[in-house]
């Protein structure tokens, strides 16, 4: 996708402070963090969003899934953190390139 922010980060024609990378998925740090820890899990595979997953994704699903944690106590949240994702315009999604947000650390995150 040749305008995607996501992508271009994926591509290497933006930066990005990077956490993890194997050949399916990056994580790096969001330029606007939430909290003191904020990891956006992304498939180097462009998707626009969940809402555009089949079952050819659920592997990949799987996997970003099962890195959130590994992840999340990797950046010291050992009390816990929050996983998002924003799907569609109305679920708030800015970039429309699938992203896990994965966050915590500091004060406790108000309960939703
Ligand atoms: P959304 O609202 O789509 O779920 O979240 C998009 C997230 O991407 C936001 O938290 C925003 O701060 C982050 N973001 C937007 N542009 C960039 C960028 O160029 N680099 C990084 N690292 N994060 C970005
Ligand atoms: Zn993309």
């Amino acid at each position: 996708m040749e305008d995607c922010i996501f992508c271009k980060i994926v591509r290497g024609e933006l930066p990005s402070r990077k956490a993890y990378e194997d050949e399916d998925v990056l994580v790096f740090h969001d330029i606007h963090p939430i909290a003191p820890v904020h990891l956006l899990l992304i498939p180097k595979a462009h998707v626009a969003s969940l809402a555009d997953c089949g079952p050819a994704h659920q592997a990949l699903l799987g996997k970003l899934l099962l890195l959130a944690p590994r992840l999340a106590r990797e950046h010291g949240l050992t009390e816990g953190f929050r996983t998002m994702i924003n799907t569609g315009r109305g679920g708030g999604q800015e970039i429309f390139h699938l992203h896990l947000h994965v966050f915590g650390g500091g004060e406790r995150i108000p309960k939703i």
